[in-house]
């Protein structure tokens, strides 16, 4: 397991977009990865980035994409680059993925078309960077390879339960999450249909939060992920806030423990560093006053890839209830993914010394 010792040649799909934006800021003077390559639809082929974007996050579009010219998702995939790192519209994103994989590149992907297919890990690096080598069953041709990050909400969900889990197991949740406007991509829901309001309904994200964790949460077996034995319900509701999902959860343990025990496995879920260019010494973090977590608070803790725990109590119904909160399009988006990628780079799945079969 070692880093690269030059850098790897990337390209953004969908790198217009929300999730492509934060992307191209991200990969900004990265370490380990050149961007090469940036597609989007045919609106966007054929122009220079900083003309095709409506760059929408602070500053200026990067000056290492604003020149380069977008290509269409239609065309044939770019054979020069090692990585695809995908923020794709879930319309395109499965079947043109699949192309890039067949094509003999490692996809990391934010969509959701392919994070239950049995061989394609669903990938939280701090919580089952193991479940990675399932990437090596894969059968695309030339050695390409597709690794999901989870949903957005699923991500911070999934990093608070973990801890609890390993100590205690869990046995059931029930998770209602309030999510950032920004979660819909742009522009995304109207601001007449959000302002002043809350929207009951986001299009199957209760499915993805109801099935993510035990996939995320369960054991690689044989080659296969057995699911942690844990059942979800989730409501999953629009908020208007920009950025940051917030989830309140109701936890049954499947042994008991006090208040102190689960601040102490929180606590105690300090992942190896690993010198990833983008690992945080804290991904959990627990604040003890009881008015937080909040969005336009902590949605920046450890520069977005923090989630940020609080209001513990005991749950009347279930055994405890406490609130998460992370950044949907860094940590739940295109931070998580980078993470993801950094991880399969190091764990030689990605880059000029892979040996996937
Ligand atoms: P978005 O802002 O709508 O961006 C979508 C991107 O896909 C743009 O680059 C767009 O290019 C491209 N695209 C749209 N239609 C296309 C087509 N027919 N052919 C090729 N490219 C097409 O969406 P987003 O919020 O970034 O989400 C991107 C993906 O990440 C989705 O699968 C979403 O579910 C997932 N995701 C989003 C978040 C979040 O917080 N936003 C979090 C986790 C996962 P043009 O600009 O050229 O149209």
């Amino acid at each position: 397991m070692t880093a690269p010792t030059e850098p790897l040649d990337v390209a953004v799909l969908g790198a217009t977009g929300t999730v492509g934006q934060r992307f191209l800021a991200l990969l900004e003077g990265h370490p380990w990865f050149r961007v090469r390559a940036l597609v989007a639809s045919p609106r966007s082929a054929g122009k220079r980035y900083a003309d095709a974007v409506d760059w929408r996050l602070e500053g200026d579009v990067p000056d290492h994409a604003a020149d380069l010219v977008v290509r269409s998702a239609e065309d044939a995939p770019d054979r020069d680059v090692t990585l695809a790192l995908s923020g794709l519209d879930s319309s395109v994103a499965g079947t043109t993925e699949t192309r890039w994989a067949e094509a003999g590149l490692f996809v990391v992907t934010n969509a959701s078309a392919h994070r239950m297919d049995p061989d394609v890990p669903l990938v939280v690096p701090e919580v089952n960077a193991d479940h990675m080598e399932l990437a090596r069953s894969q059968r695309f041709e030339r050695g390409g390879a597709i690794v999901a990050n989870p949903n957005c909400s699923t991500i911070g969900l999934v990093l608070a339960l973990a801890p609890l889990h390993r100590a205690f197991g869990i046995e059931a949740v029930e998770v209602t999450t309030l999510q950032a406007a920004s979660g819909a991509g742009y522009p995304g829901v109207a601001s007449l249909d959000l302002l002043d309001n809350v929207v009951p309904f986001i299009r199957g994200e209760e499915d993805k939060l109801a099935e993510e964790p035990a996939k995320i949460l369960g054991r690689l077996e044989g080659g296969a992920i057995e699911p942690a034995a844990l059942r979800v319900s989730a409501q999953c509701f629009r908020v208007p806030v920009v950025d940051g999902h917030t989830a309140s959860v109701s936890v049954k343990l499947a042994t008991s423990a006090t208040a102190d025990d689960v601040l102490e496995a929180w606590r105690g879920h300090v992942p190896p560093r690993q010198g990833l260019p983008g690992e945080t010494l804290r991904p959990l973090r627990y604040t003890a006053r009881e008015d937080r977590p909040q969005p336009r608070l902590d949605r920046d803790a450890e520069a977005g890839m923090g989630v940020t725990l609080g209001r513990l109590r005991e749950c009347p119904v279930l055994d405890w209830r406490f609130v998460a909160l992370a950044h949907n399009t860094v940590r739940g988006a295109a931070g998580g993914a980078l993470l993801v990628a950094e991880q399969a780079v190091l764990n030689g799945l990605c880059g000029r010394h892979a040996g996937r079969s």
